[in-house]
């Protein structure tokens, strides 16, 4: 198999479980992909970037001929260190991707036969974190801006500030609180500047949040909003992410992930006109193979709540 460019691996990819078992039916098979879209097909050094390795441990370690250092196929990856066969890990990124309500860890665990919860659990943190793109075009031009509260294991209910295009992408993010500069911070992170904006009446929506974006504030009654729903993208995202928080997850979505899950749900609820598990998982591997190993650290106790407002928070205004 010789792919040059992403679009290859993202056509090459299996459409249908039976379609990924024969594609994917070896380790082999895995390892080759795998290599495909971390190098390029070429294994390369991590010390010296040379590409002139031997290949050792059944292909699982390259010697660099230059320099002698020993890159793993997984070492600088989501998947560093991890001790099952990549077949598994491929497996799962399927099973992640061609579910549109996502998957529990209970339910990982028992597609792949893990004897243990805390592995499966771990698994979809490392597949979820996987499921974000890094760099995300803002929203536009017509973006509706509104808060909700959801339910979350830890302090109860949760504020999640939430931007919808009409018919289109959403952003969600869970935040400490809706006053200017939060809201200021996430319009900025998340809503083009030339955007035209549409809220409710609260009055931290204004041209110090909003700066310098169009703003139409619309109070509603429920008679009116039946009618003609001003924030109408917003409130039916709103009402899917609640019913998959309870539904997939059963409602048990811990408040220090809940950010995680946020970013799950607005990956699928963003695709959700695209059919293509194919494409899914393929993305999903990319990010596995471009993303840096997740510390245990990071696993379990890193709040990714602010992740939005670190740069700014609490200064602009
Ligand atoms: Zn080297």
């Amino acid at each position: 198999m010789k792919h040059h460019t992403r679009d290859d691996l993202w056509r090459d990819f299996p459409k249908t479980a039976t379609e990924f078992e024969a594609r994917f039916a070896t380790e082999e098979d895995c390892r080759e992909y795998w290599i495909e879209a971390r190098w390029g097909g070429n294994p390369t050094c991590a010390r010296c970037r040379s590409t002139r390795v031997w290949t050792e441990r059944d292909g699982f370690l390259f010697e660099c001929a230059d320099c002698g250092h020993q890159t793993s196929l997984t070492s600088g990856t989501v998947l560093e260190k991890t001790r099952k066969p990549l077949k598994v890990w491929f497996r799962a990124v399927f099973e992640i991707s061609r579910r549109r309500t996502g998957i529990s860890a209970k339910d990982l665990q028992r597609i792949l036969g893990f004897g243990s919860y805390k592995t499966a659990w771990s698994w979809l943190h490392k597949l979820r974190a996987a499921l974000v793109r890094p760099e995300r075009e803002a929203l536009g031009p017509f973006v509706q801006i509104d808060e909700a509260f959801v339910g979350a294991k830890g302090r109860g209910k949760e504020l999640v500030l939430v931007a919808a295009e009409a018919g289109g992408r959403v952003r969600l993010a869970h935040a400490e609180n809706n006053d200017e500069p939060t809201l200021k911070s996430f319009a900025n992170g998340q809503v083009a500047a030339d955007a035209h904006v549409v809220t409710d009446g609260l009055a931290s929506y204004n041209e110090r949040s909003l700066s310098a974006r169009s703003h139409d504030m619309i109070v509603q009654t429920k008679a009116e909003r039946r009618e003609n729903d001003t924030l109408q993208a917003c409130h039916w995202a709103i009402s899917l992410l609640k019913r998959w928080l309870l539904g997939t997850h059963a409602g048990a979505v811990r408040e220090k992930h809940l950010q995680a899950y946020l970013d799950e749900f607005a990956f699928r609820y963003n695709r959700r006109k695209t059919a293509g598990v194919g494409r899914i998982a393929a993305r999903v591997i990319e990010q596995l193979v471009a993303r840096k190993p997740l510390t245990t650290h990071q696993l379990i106790n890193e709040t990714r709540s602010c992740r939005w407002f670190t740069s700014d928070y609490g200064t602009a205004t």
